[in-house]
């Protein structure tokens, strides 16, 4: 069955830079401060005072628009959005209207179908933050938080491009992966450094369309994908409802709301026209400094997807064991150096991904909480991978590490953990085994051979845990036939 319409879904981001100081001043960005104490005649717009661009707010701009295959425009400029609004005392913040500072860039996600999409940025541009407004619970109060008001932002505009509701959930955590990277912002949705609104809406068969709707104040992924789900439900009604006559309606911008999963209108939404764009008087046209841009380009590291792609081509791995350990760069970082000579890629990632997470996950800590370098992980899989110890022993073997410290070949020295492999004493073992099991081995003998994994452990158990598993089984099979 064919869909009866398609949801055409485009992203605008508000990423926050990280950087020390606001975007034109030198107040601090602090988030979680005491409210109204980072502020200066500059960020509250005060008559006079002259904004001077931060450097290091455009080098991140640069960065992540580099991150994102934009082009860096080798000129820009400034320009004043206006508009009132209580958290904005100047009444206007400087942003970049006809001439961004990246453009034509795109970001690739895993699509609906399992195919690659390359879903492409229009635009990104530098602009100041506004303050905050919230409101007093128990009050009918609200207050205004201008602390914020100045801090540098990347706008970050794609095309329509996104299909889906997961799609868009994908891109998001894409984008935020990739900021990650390239350590241009801390991308969390909780703290607002990144903000998000998806622009939604349908089209049918024959050409018909849906208004576009801006959906704001969504805090995080999963709610980006459910207010999704519901517009499309909500505008598909519409249309089956009104029809073509919804192709006269105006395109609106509607709020999220959290606590029932559904969107509410807000506005009719505002075209360029209405926010009087003209050129930022105070702060002259921005000629890009080409050594500036290359010296970024040099200095990107490779990025998420390209590195999930070399862990399935080069490791091996599977794809979800390389999406896995590429989410969180000191992850990715931690597991090569985790890759010592005699250790198979495979072999670290299952150790990681398996006993070394499932300890941090007990514990709530980060890759940073192993308790021993890299290596020592290598070292590990290595003894388990060339048969000095079997993969239970090697089990404890970590669990001494991440008490000692130790190195993996002193801790099995000095408890005596390395495999039994001896054939004589692998035979003992099995005899012992097939002698205390006696009913388990007749029904193995009667070709029942779900009774085989008691006489394996009976012989494991006589070998103290130690035993070479392959050696064990060969010779009880053989003891059986
Ligand atoms: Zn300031």
């Amino acid at each position: 069955m064919t869909a009866p319409f398609r949801v055409i879904v485009g992203m605008e981001v508000h990423l926050q830079l990280r950087t020390r100081t606001k975007a034109f001043c030198a107040c601090r960005v602090a988030y979680g401060d005491e409210p109204n104490t980072h502020l200066c005649p500059v960020c509250l717009g005060l008559p006079g005072a002259l904004p001077v661009l931060n450097a290091e707010a455009l080098r991140l701009g640069v960065r992540t628009g580099l991150a994102l295959r934009c082009a860096i425009a080798a000129r820009t400029k400034w320009d004043r959005k206006n508009y009132f609004y209580p958290d904005l005392p100047k009444g206007y913040q400087i942003s970049q209207y006809d001439k961004p500072l990246c453009a034509s860039g795109f970001l690739e996600i895993d699509a609906d179908d399992g195919t690659t999409k390359r879903v492409r940025i229009r635009r990104a541009h530098l602009e100041e933050d506004t303050g905050k407004s919230f409101h007093v619970a128990g009050t009918k109060h609200s207050r205004i938080d201008l602390n914020r008001c100045g801090t540098p932002l990347l706008e970050i505009v794609s095309e329509p491009d996104l299909a889906s509701a997961d799609e868009a959930a994908r891109y998001l955590e894409e984008l935020r992966k990739v900021v990650a990277y390239a350590g241009t912002s801390d991308g969390n949705m909780q703290e607002g450094n990144l903000r998000c609104e998806p622009n939604v809406n349908l089209v049918y068969p024959n050409g018909d369309r849906t208004p576009i709707v801006e959906v704001k104040n969504v805090n995080s992924v999963s709610n980006v994908a459910r207010a999704i789900r519901f517009e499309v439900a909500r505008q598909d009604a519409e249309y089956r409802a009104h029809g073509r006559t919804m192709a006269n309606t105006p395109r609106s911008t509607r709020g999220f709301d959290d606590a029932t999963g559904e969107t509410v209108h807000q506005r009719t939404k505002e075209s360029a026209d209405d926010y009087r764009y003209f050129p930022e008087p105070d702060l002259p046209p921005l000629d890009v400094d080409p050594a500036l841009v290359e010296a970024e380009r040099a200095a990107l590291p490779e990025l998420p997807r390209a590195r999930r792609t070399r862990y399935v081509e080069a490791f091996g791995l599977s794809a979800y064991d390389a999406g896995v350990l590429t989410a969180d760069r000191r992850v990715a970082d931690w597991y090569e150096q985790a890759l010592v000579a005699g250790a198979s890629p495979k072999g670290v990632a299952n150790w990681l991904t398996g006993e070394v997470f499932a300890r941090l996950n007990a514990e709530s800590r980060g890759i940073e909480a192993v308790p021993f370098p890299p290596a020592r992980l290598g070292e590990l899989t290595a003894l388990v991978e060339g048969k000095t110890v079997n993969a239970q022993a090697g089990k404890q073997v970590l669990r001494t590490m991440w008490e000692s410290g130790e190195a993996p070949k002193d801790v099995v020295a000095r408890l005596g953990l390395a495999q039994v492999s001896d054939p004589g004493a692998v035979k003992a073992a099995c005899e012992a085994a097939i002698a205390a099991e006696p009913n388990a081995a007749a029904a193995v003998r009667a070709g029942k051979l779900e009774a085989f994994g008691r006489l394996m452990g009976a012989a494991m158990k006589a070998l103290k845990g130690k035993g070479d598993p392959a050696a064990v089984k060969a010779t009880l099979t053989d003891l059986l036939r």
